[in-house]
């Protein structure tokens, strides 16, 4: 089994006297359990935030040149916005935390559309700006892949997912879910094809996202269209 995480962070969390988790210890854990590549994004410390300044895109390129399964993936930043993103970046990644922006801004929708690679947006039910409704409205001005990393996560989203209606250039990821039965439900009505493997390492961690996954009792085509065969589509890997 070839597994792809379309989501973690390179870095650790600082926490009190700690760091907590490391891209040496991501590595192990993907050995272990066979996932051969990772989509990464640098790490947004509680500094970014505060400040609304971009984490450390090139810290992802530094690491790719030396790690053939780096799948690099840039963060950006509305408040931050560059000109063009360098080429080796197979998508891009917004967290409206910072800033506290709607994922369908107009500086978010103008952005996707100028840089033309697949997005992937944090999302969190219980804040507006972040909920999957405005994923919807992302979606629906956007042609690429929009990606809702944690599918809303929050218990809300399981009663709230009813009053949406998605285009089909939505997908959703698998780590920071609250329940499995939130999980249950999106494959219920959209499909495996519609949901892609993501740890969000360190915060997360593979294993837990699987388990998720597991708990949809899928068959093993469905299994692989989730760990693999969705991400490398939308990605246009080989
Ligand atoms: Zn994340």
């Amino acid at each position: 089994m070839v597994m792809i995480d379309a989501h973690l962070h390179l870095g650790s969390i600082p926490s009190g006297k700690k760091n907590w988790g490391s891209f040496t210890e991501y590595k192990k854990i993907a050995k272990k359990i066979g996932i051969e590549k990772y989509c990464v994004v640098p790490i947004g410390l509680p500094k970014n935030f505060a400040d609304k300044t971009t984490p450390d895109n090139n810290s992802i390129l530094k690491e790719a040149e030396k790690n053939k399964s780096l799948i690099p993936v840039y963060w950006f930043n509305v408040f931050d916005l560059p000109k063009s993103v360098d080429e080796r970046y197979k998508a891009i990644k917004l967290h409206s935390d910072i800033g506290k922006i709607d994922i369908d801004n107009k500086r978010v929708v103008n952005f996707v559309n100028k840089i033309n690679l697949p997005v992937f947006v944090h999302t969190n039910e219980s804040k507006e700006y972040t909920s999957l409704g405005k994923v919807s409205k992302l979606a629906k001005k956007v042609e690429v892949p929009v990606i809702a990393v944690h599918s809303g996560s929050v218990t809300g989203t399981f009663f709230k997912l009813d009053n949406y209606e998605f285009p089909d250039n939505v997908y959703f990821e698998t780590s920071g879910i609250q329940y499995s039965v939130i999980l249950k439900k999106i494959y219920e009505r959209f499909g495996a094809e519609r949901i892609i493997f993501g740890s969000d390492y360190p915060f997360g961690d593979p294993r837990v996202s699987l388990a998720m996954i597991d708990t949809l009792e899928a068959s093993k085509k469905e299994y692989k269209l989730m760990t693999e065969g969705n991400i490398k589509k939308i990605l246009k890997l080989k």
